[in-house]
């Protein structure tokens, strides 16, 4: 494997490119629009240079990393990928679009995969021309320091696929661990219903934003707070798991929060959009309840 393509250049595509390009593979990051590609570039290229501070790499590192990144702002520039990693907004219709677009300009012996939280991999593969070639390779936020990567197989995933994601996660340094096609797969189905609980304790007045996250950090030793959790990760992408969580175990349990639908009407994604359960405008966030 030498080209990767990523499309999506958000904080997860551009986390994804950035371990890639670290790890001497050629990247090319495809999104939306240039701005948007070149948005996500400097993103990458402002996490390299604090790495080289914090010394966990060389600057001459930084320098080979970002000789490997390369914008691609017209979906034809993936035709020479060897795989294409898609980390697009979590949206199904979202997602099936941008394979359809983009699988008549991949090579017929790339592989094509998701990125996907919750989505279900059989589903996504069917809407492509190549479901045996198809797979789920879920990484965590943030992508640089998060260690562990899902691997999830559709009903159609081939052995060579899923050895060649393996393959991928080793190159990284990373370790996998193999969940079945189910809604949200191991580390979302327990993650994301424990922020909607965190965030119903919000909503019923039972805690305080900083309340709540003190509580979790002091009493189940979790290293950040659930509310500050769901901010990092996004409160948009929060809400389309526990939907998908919802409409595919079809259980009462996994019912999004209201608030969490408001906060996310509200346009307060969280770090993302500069708002949520925290507002990140001045030197230090401050709880917006
Ligand atoms: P994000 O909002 O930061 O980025 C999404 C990017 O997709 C944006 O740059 C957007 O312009 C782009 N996009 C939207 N439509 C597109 C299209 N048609 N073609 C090309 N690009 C398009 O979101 P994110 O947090 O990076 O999440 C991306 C994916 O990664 C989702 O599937 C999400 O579930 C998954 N994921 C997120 C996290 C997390 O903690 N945020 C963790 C693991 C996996």
């Amino acid at each position: 494997m030498k080209t990767i393509g990523i499309i999506g250049a958000g904080q997860m595509g551009g986390g994804i490119a950035h371990v890639c390009a670290l790890a001497g593979l050629d990247v090319l990051l495809h999104d939306v629009s240039e701005e948007a590609v070149e948005s996500g570039l400097a993103t990458i290229s402002g996490n390299l240079a604090r790495q080289v501070t914090s010394e966990k790499i060389t600057d001459e590192q930084r320098h080979e990393a970002l000789k490997r990144l390369a914008a691609a702002p017209e979906a034809e520039a993936l035709g020479v990928a060897d795989m294409v990693i898609e980390a697009a907004t979590e949206n199904e219709q979202i997602k099936q679009s941008i394979y359809k677009a983009i699988c008549p300009v991949l090579s017929p012996t790339a592989i094509l995969a998701t990125n996907t939280s919750s989505i279900s991999i059989t589903r996504l593969a069917a809407a492509t021309d190549r479901p045996e070639k198809f797979i789920g390779i879920h990484f965590m936020n943030p992508v640089p320091v998060m260690q562990l990567v899902e691997l999830v197989r559709g009903i159609a995933t081939d052995d060579a696929t899923f050895q060649a994601a393996r393959g991928l996660v080793d190159v990284l340094g990373k370790e996998a661990s193999v969940s079945e096609d189910f809604p949200a797969f191991i580390v979302n189905r327990v993650l994301i219903p424990m922020i909607n609980e965190a965030i119903y304790v919000l909503y019923e007045g039972v805690g305080t934003v900083s309340g709540i996250d003190k509580a979790m950090k002091l009493g189940a030793n979790h290293p950040i707070g659930p509310l500050a959790l769901a901010d990092f990760i996004g409160l948009d992408t929060c809400l389309a798991i526990m939907q998908v969580l919802h409409d595919g175990l079809a259980d009462t349990k996994y019912r999004p929060c209201p608030l969490l639908v408001k906060y996310v009407e509200a346009g307060w994604l969280g770090r993302k959009s500069g708002k949520g359960f925290y507002d990140y405008s001045g030197d230090e966030p401050v709880p917006t309840r």
